[in-house]
Protein backbone atom coordinates (compact mmCIF):
# COMPACT_ATOMS: atom_id res chain seq x y z
CA UNK A 1 0.00 0.00 0.00
CA UNK A 2 1.55 3.26 -1.06
CA UNK A 3 0.31 6.16 0.93
CA UNK A 4 0.15 9.69 -0.72
CA UNK A 5 3.41 12.01 0.43
CA UNK A 6 2.61 13.98 3.47
CA UNK A 7 3.32 17.27 2.04
CA UNK A 8 0.34 16.34 -0.13
CA UNK A 9 -1.78 17.71 2.80
CA UNK A 10 -0.17 21.03 2.93
CA UNK A 11 -2.09 24.31 2.23
CA UNK A 12 -0.98 24.98 -0.94
CA UNK A 13 -0.26 28.83 0.23
CA UNK A 14 1.98 27.50 2.74
CA UNK A 15 3.68 25.02 0.21
CA UNK A 16 4.42 27.81 -1.69
CA UNK A 17 5.03 30.53 1.13
CA UNK A 18 8.09 32.92 1.24
CA UNK A 19 9.30 32.96 4.59
CA UNK A 20 10.44 36.35 6.32
CA UNK A 21 14.04 36.92 6.43
CA UNK A 22 15.34 37.95 9.54
CA UNK A 23 18.62 40.03 9.75
CA UNK A 24 19.99 36.48 11.84
CA UNK A 25 18.56 34.09 8.99
CA UNK A 26 20.55 36.18 6.20
CA UNK A 27 24.18 36.43 8.98
CA UNK A 28 25.49 33.11 7.70
CA UNK A 29 29.03 33.15 10.44
CA UNK A 30 31.46 35.21 10.44
CA UNK A 31 33.69 36.78 13.22
CA UNK A 32 31.77 40.03 13.63
CA UNK A 33 32.33 42.65 15.92
CA UNK A 34 29.88 45.21 15.25
CA UNK A 35 26.61 44.22 15.07
CA UNK A 36 24.69 46.86 13.12
CA UNK A 37 22.18 44.55 11.04
CA UNK A 38 19.37 44.74 12.96
CA UNK A 39 18.30 48.09 14.22
CA UNK A 40 19.21 46.69 18.10
CA UNK A 41 20.23 49.26 20.71
CA UNK A 42 23.29 48.80 21.01
CA UNK A 43 23.52 49.88 24.10
CA UNK A 44 24.36 46.42 26.50
CA UNK A 45 21.03 45.69 28.83
CA UNK A 46 21.22 41.99 28.86
CA UNK A 47 18.30 41.78 26.34
CA UNK A 48 19.20 44.35 23.83
CA UNK A 49 20.15 41.48 21.35
CA UNK A 50 17.80 39.68 19.20
CA UNK A 51 17.49 36.12 19.83
CA UNK A 52 18.44 32.88 17.75
CA UNK A 53 15.07 32.56 15.85
CA UNK A 54 16.40 29.01 15.01
CA UNK A 55 17.29 28.05 18.83
CA UNK A 56 20.35 26.03 17.46
CA UNK A 57 22.03 25.31 20.40
CA UNK A 58 18.49 24.81 22.79
CA UNK A 59 17.77 22.15 19.04
CA UNK A 60 20.86 20.32 19.75
CA UNK A 61 20.26 19.65 23.56
CA UNK A 62 16.31 18.76 22.86
CA UNK A 63 17.71 16.58 19.74
CA UNK A 64 20.31 14.75 22.41
CA UNK A 65 17.76 14.19 25.35
CA UNK A 66 15.07 12.59 22.72
CA UNK A 67 17.28 10.79 20.34
CA UNK A 68 15.86 12.70 17.28
CA UNK A 69 17.52 14.62 14.79
CA UNK A 70 17.71 18.66 15.18
CA UNK A 71 15.36 18.59 11.60
CA UNK A 72 12.75 16.94 13.50
CA UNK A 73 12.48 19.29 16.33
CA UNK A 74 9.79 22.42 16.00
CA UNK A 75 10.04 24.49 19.85
CA UNK A 76 7.32 26.62 20.83
CA UNK A 77 7.32 29.89 23.06
CA UNK A 78 3.75 29.86 23.93
CA UNK A 79 3.81 25.83 24.79
CA UNK A 80 2.28 23.72 23.03
CA UNK A 81 -0.84 25.33 22.24
CA UNK A 82 1.66 27.18 20.11
CA UNK A 83 2.02 23.69 18.06
CA UNK A 84 -0.97 22.95 18.12
CA UNK A 85 -2.45 25.96 16.10
CA UNK A 86 0.64 25.86 13.76
CA UNK A 87 -0.89 22.10 12.89
CA UNK A 88 -3.99 23.94 11.68
CA UNK A 89 -2.53 26.86 10.21
CA UNK A 90 0.04 24.15 7.91
CA UNK A 91 -2.42 21.48 7.05
CA UNK A 92 -6.20 23.01 6.99
CA UNK A 93 -7.91 25.40 4.68
CA UNK A 94 -10.41 27.24 6.25
CA UNK A 95 -13.82 26.67 5.97
CA UNK A 96 -13.21 23.73 4.19
CA UNK A 97 -11.08 20.78 5.71
CA UNK A 98 -12.05 19.24 9.05
CA UNK A 99 -9.93 16.85 11.84
CA UNK A 100 -11.12 14.52 13.73
CA UNK A 101 -10.44 14.13 17.47
CA UNK A 102 -11.14 11.65 20.30
CA UNK A 103 -13.32 12.78 23.16
CA UNK A 104 -13.21 13.47 25.82
CA UNK A 105 -9.61 15.06 25.46
CA UNK A 106 -7.55 18.39 25.40
CA UNK A 107 -9.57 21.04 25.05
CA UNK A 108 -6.82 23.05 23.30
CA UNK A 109 -7.76 21.34 19.92
CA UNK A 110 -11.15 22.12 19.60
CA UNK A 111 -11.36 25.63 20.33
CA UNK A 112 -8.13 26.35 17.89
CA UNK A 113 -9.69 24.74 15.20
CA UNK A 114 -12.99 26.82 15.72
CA UNK A 115 -10.46 30.09 15.64
CA UNK A 116 -9.05 28.46 12.46
CA UNK A 117 -12.41 27.62 11.11
CA UNK A 118 -12.05 24.28 10.98
CA UNK A 119 -14.46 21.59 11.13
CA UNK A 120 -13.90 19.53 14.53
CA UNK A 121 -15.09 15.78 14.00
CA UNK A 122 -15.55 14.06 17.52
CA UNK A 123 -15.41 10.18 18.22
CA UNK A 124 -16.01 9.21 21.15
CA UNK A 125 -13.94 6.75 23.54
CA UNK A 126 -15.71 3.78 24.63
CA UNK A 127 -17.10 3.61 28.14
CA UNK A 128 -14.02 2.46 29.41
CA UNK A 129 -11.96 5.09 27.46
CA UNK A 130 -10.39 2.57 25.16
CA UNK A 131 -9.72 3.86 21.42
CA UNK A 132 -12.47 2.71 18.68
CA UNK A 133 -9.35 2.69 15.57
CA UNK A 134 -11.93 1.91 13.36
CA UNK A 135 -14.49 4.17 14.10
CA UNK A 136 -12.17 7.05 14.39
CA UNK A 137 -11.10 6.29 10.46
CA UNK A 138 -14.46 5.60 9.62
CA UNK A 139 -15.19 9.50 10.55
CA UNK A 140 -12.80 10.81 7.92
CA UNK A 141 -13.47 12.00 4.54
CA UNK A 142 -11.48 13.02 1.75
CA UNK A 143 -11.18 16.82 3.78
CA UNK A 144 -9.91 14.98 6.80
CA UNK A 145 -6.67 15.99 7.19
CA UNK A 146 -5.45 16.18 11.16
CA UNK A 147 -6.48 12.91 13.72
CA UNK A 148 -6.24 14.36 16.95
CA UNK A 149 -4.84 11.46 19.30
CA UNK A 150 -3.88 12.35 22.94
CA UNK A 151 -2.01 9.25 25.22
CA UNK A 152 -2.07 9.11 28.16
CA UNK A 153 -5.23 11.35 27.41
CA UNK A 154 -6.66 14.40 29.07
CA UNK A 155 -8.68 14.27 30.95
CA UNK A 156 -9.50 10.79 31.04
CA UNK A 157 -6.10 9.69 32.22
CA UNK A 158 -5.13 6.45 30.21
CA UNK A 159 -3.01 5.82 27.47
CA UNK A 160 -3.72 4.17 24.51
CA UNK A 161 -1.52 0.82 23.39
CA UNK A 162 0.84 1.75 21.00
CA UNK A 163 -0.08 -0.88 18.61
CA UNK A 164 -3.56 0.96 17.86
CA UNK A 165 -2.05 4.37 17.92
CA UNK A 166 -0.01 2.96 15.33
CA UNK A 167 -3.02 1.44 13.08
CA UNK A 168 -4.41 4.99 13.11
CA UNK A 169 -1.21 5.80 11.40
CA UNK A 170 -0.72 4.01 8.93
CA UNK A 171 -4.21 3.65 7.90
CA UNK A 172 -5.62 7.33 8.15
CA UNK A 173 -4.32 9.21 5.14
CA UNK A 174 -3.64 11.79 6.49
CA UNK A 175 -1.71 13.75 9.40
CA UNK A 176 -1.75 12.39 12.83
CA UNK A 177 -1.12 14.15 16.13
CA UNK A 178 -0.48 12.54 18.96
CA UNK A 179 0.15 14.64 22.02
CA UNK A 180 2.61 13.00 24.45
CA UNK A 181 2.41 15.59 27.53
CA UNK A 182 2.19 13.11 30.22
CA UNK A 183 4.30 10.55 28.55
CA UNK A 184 7.30 10.64 31.44
CA UNK A 185 4.18 9.17 33.16
CA UNK A 186 3.46 6.43 30.70
CA UNK A 187 4.10 2.87 31.10
CA UNK A 188 4.58 3.12 27.32
CA UNK A 189 7.49 4.52 25.36
CA UNK A 190 7.36 7.49 23.63
CA UNK A 191 6.60 6.87 20.01
CA UNK A 192 9.47 8.98 19.48
CA UNK A 193 11.40 5.67 18.37
CA UNK A 194 9.19 5.25 15.52
CA UNK A 195 9.04 8.84 14.28
CA UNK A 196 11.34 8.12 11.12
CA UNK A 197 9.29 4.94 9.94
CA UNK A 198 5.75 7.61 9.79
CA UNK A 199 6.41 10.17 7.65
CA UNK A 200 2.63 11.66 8.63
CA UNK A 201 2.76 11.45 12.37
CA UNK A 202 3.83 14.35 14.32
CA UNK A 203 4.55 14.11 18.04
CA UNK A 204 4.23 16.70 20.84
CA UNK A 205 5.65 16.98 24.18
CA UNK A 206 6.23 19.79 26.74
CA UNK A 207 8.31 20.95 29.73
CA UNK A 208 5.39 21.26 31.66
CA UNK A 209 4.37 18.75 33.04
CA UNK A 210 7.30 16.40 34.29
CA UNK A 211 10.23 18.68 33.38
CA UNK A 212 8.43 21.11 35.80
CA UNK A 213 8.79 24.57 33.72
CA UNK A 214 4.83 25.37 33.08
CA UNK A 215 5.64 29.07 33.34
CA UNK A 216 8.20 28.98 30.71
CA UNK A 217 5.71 27.92 28.32
CA UNK A 218 7.86 25.45 26.06
CA UNK A 219 6.62 23.12 23.84
CA UNK A 220 8.24 20.71 21.61
CA UNK A 221 6.90 18.89 17.76
CA UNK A 222 8.35 16.09 16.37
CA UNK A 223 8.22 15.33 12.88
CA UNK A 224 9.63 14.33 9.50
CA UNK A 225 12.26 16.90 8.27
CA UNK A 226 9.89 18.46 5.42
CA UNK A 227 6.77 19.09 8.46
CA UNK A 228 9.08 20.15 10.69
CA UNK A 229 10.71 22.63 8.33
CA UNK A 230 6.73 23.59 7.54
CA UNK A 231 6.50 24.39 11.17
CA UNK A 232 9.80 26.91 10.83
CA UNK A 233 8.38 28.69 7.97
CA UNK A 234 5.13 29.41 9.63
CA UNK A 235 5.92 30.52 13.19
CA UNK A 236 6.42 33.69 14.11
CA UNK A 237 10.53 34.50 13.56
CA UNK A 238 11.47 35.36 16.95
CA UNK A 239 9.13 33.24 19.02
CA UNK A 240 11.63 31.95 21.34
CA UNK A 241 12.79 34.89 23.25
CA UNK A 242 16.33 34.62 24.33
CA UNK A 243 16.03 34.31 28.31
CA UNK A 244 13.39 31.27 28.13
CA UNK A 245 16.50 29.89 25.67
CA UNK A 246 19.55 30.16 28.01
CA UNK A 247 16.97 29.01 30.89
CA UNK A 248 15.60 25.85 29.27
CA UNK A 249 19.04 24.92 27.88
CA UNK A 250 20.37 25.36 31.32
CA UNK A 251 17.67 23.37 32.99
CA UNK A 252 17.68 20.89 30.35
CA UNK A 253 21.58 20.22 31.27
CA UNK A 254 21.44 20.45 35.13
CA UNK A 255 18.27 18.43 35.88
CA UNK A 256 16.96 14.91 36.15
CA UNK A 257 13.32 14.28 36.33
CA UNK A 258 13.31 10.67 37.57
CA UNK A 259 13.07 11.53 41.27
CA UNK A 260 10.15 13.33 41.52
CA UNK A 261 8.72 11.51 38.43
CA UNK A 262 9.16 8.09 40.68
CA UNK A 263 7.34 9.73 43.94
CA UNK A 264 4.72 10.64 41.66
CA UNK A 265 4.22 7.95 40.25
CA UNK A 266 3.99 6.02 44.26
CA UNK A 267 1.61 9.10 45.33
CA UNK A 268 -0.71 8.30 42.10
CA UNK A 269 -1.27 5.04 43.66
CA UNK A 270 -1.47 5.73 46.90
CA UNK A 271 -4.11 8.56 46.16
CA UNK A 272 -6.05 6.11 44.20
CA UNK A 273 -6.08 3.47 46.72
CA UNK A 274 -6.63 5.58 49.60
CA UNK A 275 -9.87 7.77 47.59
CA UNK A 276 -11.05 3.98 46.09
CA UNK A 277 -12.04 3.07 49.63
CA UNK A 278 -14.07 6.01 50.36
CA UNK A 279 -17.67 6.52 50.21
CA UNK A 280 -17.82 9.59 48.81
CA UNK A 281 -15.69 8.31 45.82
CA UNK A 282 -18.03 5.93 42.80
CA UNK A 283 -14.86 4.67 40.81
CA UNK A 284 -10.97 6.47 40.27
CA UNK A 285 -10.30 5.58 36.75
CA UNK A 286 -7.05 4.29 35.94
CA UNK A 287 -4.90 6.41 35.37
CA UNK A 288 -0.69 6.84 33.50
CA UNK A 289 -0.39 10.28 34.35
CA UNK A 290 -0.34 12.83 37.00
CA UNK A 291 -3.47 12.87 37.55
CA UNK A 292 -6.61 10.81 38.42
CA UNK A 293 -10.36 11.00 37.34
CA UNK A 294 -12.26 10.06 39.95
CA UNK A 295 -16.14 9.65 39.71
CA UNK A 296 -17.63 10.79 42.94
CA UNK A 297 -21.49 10.59 44.40
CA UNK A 298 -21.65 14.83 44.04
CA UNK A 299 -19.09 16.54 41.86
CA UNK A 300 -20.12 19.83 42.26
CA UNK A 301 -20.76 19.49 46.34
CA UNK A 302 -17.37 18.04 46.74
CA UNK A 303 -15.40 20.86 44.02
CA UNK A 304 -17.02 23.04 46.48
CA UNK A 305 -16.47 21.39 49.70
CA UNK A 306 -12.45 20.99 48.14
CA UNK A 307 -12.25 24.94 47.57
CA UNK A 308 -13.85 25.79 51.14
CA UNK A 309 -11.02 23.64 52.47
CA UNK A 310 -8.10 25.68 50.78
CA UNK A 311 -7.92 22.56 47.84
CA UNK A 312 -8.77 23.54 44.24
CA UNK A 313 -9.52 20.51 41.67
CA UNK A 314 -11.12 20.73 37.81
CA UNK A 315 -14.70 19.93 37.78
CA UNK A 316 -15.33 17.81 34.86
CA UNK A 317 -18.47 17.00 35.54
CA UNK A 318 -19.97 18.74 32.57
CA UNK A 319 -17.94 17.18 30.14
CA UNK A 320 -19.42 14.57 27.93
CA UNK A 321 -18.01 11.53 29.12
CA UNK A 322 -17.18 12.48 32.47
CA UNK A 323 -20.15 13.19 34.39
CA UNK A 324 -19.79 13.03 37.89
CA UNK A 325 -16.20 13.50 37.98
CA UNK A 326 -13.08 15.31 39.35
CA UNK A 327 -9.95 15.35 38.02
CA UNK A 328 -7.49 15.38 40.69
CA UNK A 329 -3.69 16.22 40.01
CA UNK A 330 -1.43 14.16 41.99
CA UNK A 331 0.61 16.47 44.07
CA UNK A 332 3.48 16.23 47.26
CA UNK A 333 2.63 13.49 49.97
CA UNK A 334 1.77 16.58 52.09
CA UNK A 335 -0.45 17.92 49.50
CA UNK A 336 -2.14 14.65 49.01
CA UNK A 337 -3.13 13.59 52.32
CA UNK A 338 -4.82 16.80 52.71
CA UNK A 339 -6.94 15.63 49.17
CA UNK A 340 -7.48 12.74 51.22
CA UNK A 341 -8.70 14.10 54.44
CA UNK A 342 -10.99 16.43 53.11
CA UNK A 343 -12.66 13.66 50.74
CA UNK A 344 -12.85 11.42 53.68
CA UNK A 345 -14.45 14.43 56.28
CA UNK A 346 -17.36 15.00 53.35
CA UNK A 347 -18.51 11.87 53.44
CA UNK A 348 -19.07 11.94 57.51
CA UNK A 349 -20.26 15.39 57.26
CA UNK A 350 -23.10 13.89 54.08
C1 LIG B 1 -0.83 20.22 29.88
C2 LIG B 1 -1.01 19.72 28.50
C3 LIG B 1 -0.21 20.18 27.46
C4 LIG B 1 0.88 21.16 27.71
O1 LIG B 1 0.55 22.40 27.27
P1 LIG B 1 1.63 23.56 27.29
O2 LIG B 1 0.97 24.60 26.44
O3 LIG B 1 2.89 23.00 26.68
O4 LIG B 1 1.82 23.97 28.71
C5 LIG B 1 -0.38 19.66 26.20
N1 LIG B 1 -1.31 18.74 25.96
C6 LIG B 1 -2.09 18.27 26.92
C7 LIG B 1 -3.06 17.21 26.62
C8 LIG B 1 -1.98 18.75 28.22
O5 LIG B 1 -2.78 18.28 29.18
Amino acid sequence: MTKPNPLDYVRPNILALEPYSTARDEFKGGDIEVWVDANESPYPSGLNRYPDPHQKKLKEAIARLKGVREENIFIGGAGSDEAIDLVYRIFCRPGVDNVISIAPTYGVYQVSADINDIEFRKVALDEAYNLDVDKLLAAADENSKLIWLCSPNNPTGNAFAPEDIIRVVEKFNGIVVVDEAYIDYSPYPSLLNVLDDYPNLIIMQTFSKAWGMASLRMGMAFAAPGIAELFARVKYPYNVNGPTQEELLRRIETTDIAPNVRETLSERRRLAEALAGMPAVVEVKPSDANFLLVRVTDADALYDALIADGVIVRNRNRVRGCEGCLRITVGTPVENDRVISIVKKFQTEE
